[in-house]
Parts: structure tokens; C-alpha cells; sequence
């Protein structure tokens, strides 16, 4: 016994070094503060794309330690100085990312407290939190207060958790699924149809729906197919629409699309990660008029409301046909069932244990409201008015008024190929590196696109990104005259 006692003892000795003392932990944050001072405050000097690749080597584990100020070097040179970086207002490619430093206030108070955020019987706390938040979002987007939701790690796990809803609802399953339909668009995030994929409705028959010259699903063809596919024998349950493509920010007609589902019993999903908080602002409501005909929803903080990556949302109306798939009575978690009047995020979502990412985001609403987030809604809908008629006017062709923050533009050639000038450009563009912007292909054209959706980006930025693209493009020429083009 006593043996046994010294041993333990031996070991708590050792494992101390994992609860470090009060001193210790104020010389950390300390030195992990002045880190993120210098990280924000150098953030409008520093590049928004190095394509450079990291030193693997430096990441490996092995038995010794560093300190932390070895380890914030490592991080410096390593991560935060190599490849895109959504922190910056710079970030104006794909969908930018967020980073309110009060969203990383509630992580580390989430962290510090551990609270177990999957179930209400656990922590009562967190799990009211969330619910208060999807409660939120369920009355922004006219979602009535009986639907269930989840905060999720982001939008792909939302579209996933909505989708597995709609097979279980229709009972898409074994013979079934090869004459089950899928309606959507060619713009839709491939995530959805990884989604499909995942949750084992790969062989259903996909349809890709007409689009109007905005990119936006063309209704009257939703109808016809769904005629067609009924008197060929087959099922349609599903729809999904965007609100804010990932191409070209397009926002389908919700409403026409809904009140086709509600006639012909389809479940209607909405993917509006990228636009859905849009609808905080006055200019987009009207554009999102039917979004609460949908039977489900994906949205994603961690875009739309500035946060840091890691925060994505699904609201669903049919609670049975969710708790199909996730709602689960193990013996082992028969206390934590006896108080089922809340829903325990964990019967929503394929997650148990989960971060208590609730925090994250109520926190910056409690010390912000929500005043400052609409307004930088609202600028960044201005910067992309602003962004266009300063490519306009350098010369540039648009692609058409964006519904929201993404766009494209491309140099026009009198003679040459442009697709092969525009493809030339945006490499210059990256070698650049001071706002970052990528490229889609829209329709065959080859073109460069702009998103603008970082908290960080200011009239500024547009106007570096000007004077970079402007750069970019007189040495692309150049290159062409030299070799007589
Ligand atoms: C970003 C995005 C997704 C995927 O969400 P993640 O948070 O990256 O998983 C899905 N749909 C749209 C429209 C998006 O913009």
C-alpha cells in the first residue's frame, strides 16, 4: 500500500507540470498577449497570401519541450507567416474569414471552464446558451420557435445534419434511393453533395435545374422537372437553394422555390452559409423573402458574423425526422436522460462531446449587440459597390450586380486570349500577395473574383487591392509586348 501511495505521489509530482501555478499563468497570457497585440496591430502591413509551404519538420513531436516564446517564433515564422490569411482584412478570397478578438474571449473562457456543452443535464448553462442563440436565429429567419437546431463546427456538418433530416423524413433508403430525386444547382457548394455522398445518397439521381442570367435557379424548371420525373416514375423529396453562392453570391428565388416544395411536397433545404446573415440588413431582406418556407437551414457565424473558424448553425423544423438518425438512449446515459424537457444538442447533431462553441459567439453579442455587426454588413455591401465602380472605371469588365458581397471581373482583350491573360493575371495577383483574390470559371470565361466579407476589409483595402490588380495587370501586358502579343 504504501508502495503504492509513493508511486502515485511519484507521478503527481510529474503531472504537475500540466497545472501550472497562478504566476505562470499570467507570465503565459502575457506573453501570449503581447503576441496577439503585435499579430493585430502589424496585420494591415502584412500580406494576405505568401505561397510558401511550411517546414514540416518543425511541427513533429517528440520528447522534448520548448517555452512558449520558442513556440510563438515557431508560429510566427511557420503558420501565421505562410499561405492565406483570413485574419486580414486582405482575405478577399473564396469566402473570407472572421477572427473578432471577443470571439476569442469566449474560447478561452469556454476552454478555461471545460463545460460540456452536448448535454443539458451536464452543463444546463451551455445548452441554454446555445439554445438561446438558435432561438436567435430562428427568429431571423422566420423559422417558427418549434424547430430544432445545432451549432455546429461550420456549414458543411450543418448541410449534413439538414440532409440526413430530409432522407430520414422521406425514408429515402435501400431500393428507394436509385429512383429518389435531387434538385439543385450547378453554383450549389460541393459540400452538399459530399453530404449526399456521406450519408449514403450517392446513387439518388441529381438534378441540375436552368438558371437565370444572374446564375440564380430558374423556378418554372424546377416545376417542369419535378412534373417530368413524377410521370416517369420517379421520387423528388429534395431541394436545395442557395442564399449567396460561393461563385457568384447568388441568391435563389426562395420564395417561388418554397411555395413549389410546399405544393409538391418537397423537403426544401437552404444552404445560406455564406449570405444567410445578410438578412440582418435592410437592402437584403426583401431578397430573402420565403427563406422560412424552407424545412431547413444552414448558416455559418464564422463567416457571416465575423467569427473566428469553428462556429456553423442548422435549424430544421421536423425534430422526428432529426432525432431519426441522432437521438440516442444508451444505458450508460440514463441519468443524463431524465430531464428531457430540453433538447440535448447531442440528439441533433452527430457530435457527443462537443466544444462549448455557444460561447463564442453570445459573448461578442452580450459586450457588442448587434448594432455593429449589421453595420459592417452593411459596409461590406457598400466596399463591393465601391470595389466595382473602381474596376469599372480602370477598364475592366463586370460580371453582373452581385445580390451580395462576391463578384467577378476580367480584362478584356481587343485580340488574344483572355482566359489565358486572366489566368496570367491572377497568378501575378498571388505572387503579389497584398489582397488575396481567386479565380472561378464562370460559364467557360475564365475570371477573378472578389469576396468581401472580413470584418477587416475597409475602403482601404479596396483601394490596395486597386493599385494591386492595376500593378498586376500593366506587367502582365508588358510581359506580352516583349514577346510581340
Ligand atoms: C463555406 C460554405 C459552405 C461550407 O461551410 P464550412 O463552414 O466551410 O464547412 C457551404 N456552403 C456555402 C454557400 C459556403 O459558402
Amino acid at each position: 500500500m504504501n508502495d503504492l501511495k509513493d508511486r502515485i505521489l511519484a507521478l503527481q509530482l510529474q503531472s504537475a507540470a500540466l497545472e501550472p501555478g497562478e504566476g505562470e499563468r499570467d507570465r503565459l497570457l502575457e506573453e501570449l498577449q503581447y503576441y496577439s497585440n503585435n499579430f493585430i496591430n502589424s496585420l494591415g502591413e502584412q500580406k494576405a497570401y505568401i505561397g510558401e509551404k511550411a517546414d514540416v519538420s518543425t511541427f513533429q513531436i517528440g520528447e522534448g519541450t520548448r517555452t512558449l516564446k520558442e513556440v510563438l517564433e515557431i508560429y510566427s515564422r511557420e503558420v501565421a507567416a505562410k499561405g492565406v490569411k483570413p485574419a486580414s482584412g486582405g482575405h478577399m478570397g473564396y469566402i473570407p474569414g472572421g477572427g473578432i478578438f471577443t470571439a476569442a474571449l469566449g474560447d478561452y473562457l469556454a476552454d478555461v471552464t471545460n463545460e460540456y456543452a452536448g448535454i443539458s443535464f451536464a452543463s444546463p448553462g451551455a445548452v441554454a446558451m446555445e439554445h438561446a442563440l438558435l432561438n436567435w436565429m430562428k427568429s431571423l429567419f422566420n423559422f417558427p420557435e418549434t424547430a430544432v437546431g445545432n451549432l455546429t463546427s461550420g456549414g458543411s456538418i450543418a448541410n449534413m445534419i439538414a440532409l440526413t433530416a430530409a432522407r430520414d423524413k422521406y425514408v429515402i433508403k435501400g431500393a428507394q434511393i436509385e429512383k429518389s430525386v435531387v434538385y439543385l444547382s450547378e453554383h450549389l457548394h460541393h459540400c452538399n453533395l459530399k453530404a449526399l455522398r456521406i450519408i449514403g445518397l450517392e446513387d439518388v439521381v441529381i438534378r441540375h435545374l436552368q438558371l437565370d442570367e444572374r446564375s440564380r435557379i430558374d423556378p418554372g424548371d424546377l416545376e417542369k422537372k419535378v412534373n417530368e420525373d413524377k410521370l416517369a416514375g420517379l421520387k423528388p423529396f429534395l431541394v436545395i437553394a442557395s442564399a449567396g453562392t460561393t461563385d457568384t453570391g447568388a441568391v435563389d428565388p426562395l420564395k417561388d422555390i418554397g411555395e413549389i416544395c410546399l405544393a409538391e411536397d418537397l423537403w426544401f433545404h437552404i444552404d445560406a452559409a455564406y449570405g444567410g446573415f445578410f438578412i440582418l440588413t435592410e437592402k437584403c431582406k426583401s431578397m430573402f423573402r420565403g427563406i422560412g418556407l424552407a424545412n431547413s437551414l444552414a448558416i455559418d457565424p464564422h463567416k457571416g458574423l465575423f467569427l473566428p473558424f469553428g462556429l456553423g448553425a442548422v435549424l430544421i423544423k421536423d425534430r422526428e425526422a432529426v432525432f431519426h438518425s441522432h437521438h440516442h438512449n444508451a444505458n450508460y446515459m440514463q441519468d443524463a436522460k431524465e430531464n428531457a424537457e430540453v433538447i440535448d444538442p447531442a440528439d441533433v447533431s452527430p457530435e457527443l462531446t462537443k466544444h462549448f462553441r455557444a460561447l463564442r459567439l453570445w459573448l461578442p453579442l452580450q459586450l457588442h449587440g448587434t448594432a455593429p455587426f449589421i453595420a459592417c454588413l452593411q459596409e461590406k455591401l457598400l466596399l463591393t459597390k465601391y470595389f466595382r465602380i473602381k474596376l469599372k472605371e480602370a477598364g475592366f469588365k463586370l460580371g453582373p450586380e452581385p445580390d451580395l458581397t462576391v463578384s467577378y471581373f476580367w480584362w478584356p482583350l481587343a485580340v488574344g486570349d483572355e482566359n489565358s491573360f486572366n489566368k496570367r493575371l491572377i497568378k501575378e495577383i498571388h505572387r503579389d500577395g497584398r489582397v488575396f483574390l481567386t479565380s472561378t470559371t464562370i460559364k467557360g470565361k475564365f475570371v477573378i473574383r472578389l469576396a468581401i466579407l472580413s470584418f477587416r476589409s475597409k475602403i482601404e483595402t479596396v483601394d490596395r487591392a486597386m493599385e494591386m490588380i492595376l500593378t498586376a495587370k500593366e506587367k502582365v501586358l508588358a510581359e506580352d509586348k516583349d514577346l510581340g502579343i
